[in-house]
């Protein structure tokens, strides 16, 4: 699967201050799943992590935590590794 699209995120909806995961990963959709399939070795095998958010109500949550805290690594929020790095590059 190819995941080279940056998918429409309107970052002034986010939450501005964010609470950490300890706070809401009880709620959410990854919750109890093996953390190894949200850091996929490549871009093209984060399908099976990027469907689990697309199904997480906290997704909004995740996504800024995962921006002002500079997450590198892994899917966060619905967005890949890259392409968080492409939206920070975008709204910067
Ligand atoms: S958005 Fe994705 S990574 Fe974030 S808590 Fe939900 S399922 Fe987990």
């Amino acid at each position: 699967m190819r995941i080279d699209r940056l998918p429409t995120v309107d970052v002034d909806v986010l939450p501005d201050d964010p609470s950490p995961p300890d706070v809401w990963q009880e709620r959410s959709a990854c919750f109890g799943i093996d953390p190894d399939v949200f850091f996929p070795i490549s871009e093209e095998e984060a399908g099976p992590a990027l469907a689990f958010c697309s199904a997480c109500t906290i997704r909004s949550e995740c996504l800024s935590w995962a921006l002002k805290n500079g997450e590198r690594y892994g899917v966060w929020g619905g967005l890949t590794e890259q392409q968080r790095r492409r939206l920070t590059r975008q709204v910067a």
